[in-house]
Formats: C-alpha cells, sequence, structure tokens
C-alpha cells in the first residue's frame, strides 16, 4: 500500500527565514563606561503590564517534574581548568563548581518561574585572553556555537579577569561568559546573566526599576558584612544590586515568564513559540 505523505515544513522554514534575515546584529556595547557587566544585542522584548507573583503551594517535587529544562552547555578556557573555587563544602574545581551555583540558581527559579537549567556536557575551549567582548564571540566561533535543540544556552568560563566585567551575554544567541567573582556573589551572578536569556535588561540610572529591589538592578548598594550559607564575609564596598538580592521587579517577573518557554533566539525564528524538546 503506497501512502502519501506531505511534507510542508521546509516550506514554511523558506518563507519564514527571509523575514527574519533583516534583524540587525548590532553588537555594539551599552553603556561602557557603567558596565561591570555589558549586555550585547539585547533584541526588544516582549514588554507589558506587572503582574503580581502567585505563592505557590505545590510540593517542591511536583514543581520540578512540571518545570520546564533548559539544557546547558558548559565550557571552560585553559586556565579555568586550573583554577578551584572556595565553597562550604571545600574547594572546587571547575565542574563541580559551576554545577554548585547553577544549582542554587535552579532551586530558586524553579520555585518562582517553573524553569530550571540542567547542566548537560562540559567542553572546553582556548581563549586568547583578549577583552570580554571578543572572548565572548571568540568561545562562540571557536565551539561553533549555536543554541540548537540539544544544547539550549552556552554558559562559559574564563579563568583570567575580563575587568571590568564579570558576565558578558549575547541574548540573540543564548551565549553567557562569566568569570566567577566570589563565592557570594557567584550564584546572583549566574542568575543575572540567566536573566537576560530571557530578555531581562539591566536597570541603569535613569529606568523606572533602577530602585527597585530587582537582581537586574545595577544600583550600587553600599555593604558591610554579607552572609551566605552560614559564613558571613566582609565587603565593605559599593556593589550593584545584582549581588544583594534574589528578587525581581514587577516587569522583570512579568517578562521572565512571558518568556520562559520561548527563550532560544533561532529555534523561536523558526519554530514561532519554542517548546522544549526531549532529548
Ligand atoms: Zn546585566
Ligand atoms: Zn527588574
Amino acid at each position: 500500500m503506497k501512502m502519501k505523505v506531505t511534507i510542508t515544513l521546509p516550506l514554511i522554514i523558506l518563507i519564514a527565514l527571509p523575514l527574519f534575515w533583516s534583524i540587525p546584529n548590532s553588537s555594539s556595547i551599552e553603556n561602557p563606561n557603567l558596565s561591570w557587566e555589558p549586555e550585547l544585542n539585547s533584541e526588544s522584548t516582549l514588554i507589558g503590564s506587572s503582574s503580581e507573583t502567585q505563592v505557590n503551594v505545590e510540593p517542591l517535587e511536583t514543581i520540578w517534574d512540571n518545570a520546564i529544562s533548559i539544557k546547558v552547555l558548559f565550557a571552560a578556557d585553559e586556565e579555568e581548568l586550573s583554577n578551584s573555587y572556595w565553597t562550604p563544602y571545600g574547594y572546587y574545581y571547575w565542574r563541580l563548581y559551576a554545577y554548585d551555583i547553577l544549582e542554587k540558581v535552579n532551586l530558586r527559579l524553579v520555585q518562582k518561574f517553573g524553569v530550571y537549567f540542567n547542566g548537560w556536557e562540559y567542553v572546553t575551549w582556548h581563549s586568547d585572553n583578549s577583552d570580554y567582548v571578543n572572548r565572548l564571540y571568540e568561545m562562540v566561533n571557536e565551539l561553533g556555537w549555536r543554541s540548537n535543540r540539544v544544547y539550549n544556552v552556552l554558559i562559559g568560563f574564563t579563568g583570567t579577569s575580563m575587568s571590568p566585567a564579570y558576565g558578558v551575554v549575547d541574548s540573540s544567541i543564548s551565549a553567557i561568559l562569566i568569570h566567577w567573582k566570589v563565592y557570594w556573589a557567584d550564584d546572583n551572578l549566574l542568575e543575572h546573566e540567566l536573566g537576560h536569556i530571557f530578555r531581562l535588561h539591566d536597570h541603569y540610572e535613569g529606568d523606572p526599576h533602577y530602585h527597585d529591589d530587582c537582581i537586574m538592578s545595577k544600583e550600587p548598594v553600599w555593604q558591610d558584612l554579607w552572609g551566605e550559607d552560614g559564613y558571613i564575609w566582609g565587603v565593605f564596598a559599593y556593589e550593584p544590586r545584582v549581588f544583594f538580592t534574589t528578587n525581581y521587579c514587577s516587569l522583570c517577573a512579568y517578562t521572565l515568564k512571558a518568556n520562559k518557554d520561548r527563550y532560544m533566539y533561532w529555534w523561536y525564528v523558526i519554530w514561532g513559540k519554542y517548546k522544549v524538546f526531549p532529548v
């Protein structure tokens, strides 16, 4: 028996692609003098009215089961391979440290937004220790990175300073590069960068949410001491609010919820609303 199969998908892609080819791919840096963490190529976002955060009373296990899983490819440069980082459980090499910090972030994201990042594989790349912008694209090009159904987000690490940046993001290709700061700040640093993947924007001075208790706020906040996981650090400095809050302003909470299942640019372009693919 003969079966007739009609394939319409390639046609849709052929039609859809040219429509999006004209999206400008600007790599300009916003507010370079303010940026300890410039966001590159930030796309315009789905912005809407605020919404109340609902109290979730589901058991945690159910929340994890029903959450959206976003698959992460971790990548370290050659200097990061020989770094180790202090944690309350001892010194960790890069893989374990990245995993551990991501788990702290996941516990918050899954409870607030029903989404988490799943460390899927670890690879290495070679950096020339160029400035932070070039280093991000060095990694992206070297790994031939493109967000796909197996690896949704690339989180890279560099073992040498990218001063003045700790993190740099190109949200249009779901790629992040981080140079870790210190244990008490690193979970917030990573959570902030992941926020950009969901199209959240930094709140610089002049932004209506600059003074909000929001992890995307760059407002300098003075801190004497900071306690985390049973330890206390002396900070005695102004640091961006990013490092001292895990809350989201109403706009960021709304935007993250709206974008949590369509964070992947390339698949989003082709398919419309991206849904998580089983691997
Ligand atoms: Zn940022
Ligand atoms: Zn915000």
